[in-house]
């Protein structure tokens, strides 16, 4: 039963293909349950790459008149990817509770280190900001405001030798999903970005073979997402190799991530 949470659309200005396009060709594809997971705005401050804050109710319009439309075919859930700030706490309950949005995804692509400055993960200045990219997705876990986390393993996109600081970021998360079953997401659009030489060996910026060894000694449920960009993505060849990979490492892998608890 091929499902797909994890999908963008031409709103966060990076992604081709409007909320219909995607839903077509997952029905092509024979997906039976789209989850549309598009960047996030925040009201008051715009982080760049996503969608604008006046487009939000557009997209959410969007996505339930494609839900309306294909029920019969389909299954479509409405979230979105966005990252934790402390101070956005009431936004995400509004996303929630008042914009009635299915689930938010943590795509924490963003954080607050210590100090209070916003740090981007994909510019980390040594293996030490892995810490506290960990630290921030477990503050973000322990709010329970996020279905799963997307592409938690993001932080090896940087090119680190593998050391201490590693290890123990991977298991800061790790321990924290445990303890609060959250659902981390094994991301195929990192398998798209193709193998590369890095300091550890030639592999994927993400998924991390060694991040995902760790999970698969842990019962940890895990959802493969698309991270599709363009329609064609939705369940294209990366998704099926990435649904192998997890299945060779022999991952708690679920189909959706409302199983096991109400909606
Ligand atoms: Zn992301
Ligand atoms: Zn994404």
């Amino acid at each position: 039963m091929p499902t797909n949470f994890h999908t963008h659309t031409y709103r966060c200005l990076h992604a081709l293909g409007t909320e219909e396009e995607y839903v077509l060709e997952a029905i092509e594809q024979g997906v039976t349950t789209l989850g549309f997971s598009d960047h996030a705005p925040f009201p008051d401050h715009d982080f760049g790459l996503r969608m604008s804050y006046k487009e939000l109710d557009d997209y959410i319009n969007a996505v339930e008149q494609s839900q309306q439309k294909h029920k019969d075919k389909i299954e479509i859930f409405k979230g979105l990817e966005i990252e934790y700030f402390p101070k956005y706490i009431n936004y995400y309950r509004e996303l929630l509770e008042k914009r009635e949005l299915d689930y938010l995804a943590l795509g924490e692509h963003m954080y607050i280190t210590p100090k209070g400055h916003i740090h981007n993960i994909f510019f980390a200045e040594s293996t030490a900001d892995y810490i506290e990219y960990a630290a921030a997705v477990c503050e973000a876990i322990e709010t329970g405001l996020f279905q799963f986390i997307a592409h938690p393993d993001v932080m090896f996109s940087n090119n680190y030798d593998w050391d201490e600081n590693c290890d123990r970021a991977t298991e800061m998360i790790i321990d924290c999903a445990e303890k609060n079953d959250m659902i981390l997401e094994y991301n195929a659009n990192g398998i798209r970005k193709n193998l590369q030489a890095f300091n550890d060996g030639i592999r994927y910026p993400y998924p991390h073979e060694k991040f995902w060894q760790a999970v698969s000694k842990t019962n940890i449920r895990v959802i493969v997402g698309s991270d599709c960009h363009s329609p064609q993505q939705v369940y294209d060849e990366y998704m099926r190799k990435a649904e192998q990979m997890s299945h060779r490492l022999k991952l708690n892998v679920i189909e959706n991530i409302f199983d096991g608890k109400k909606l």
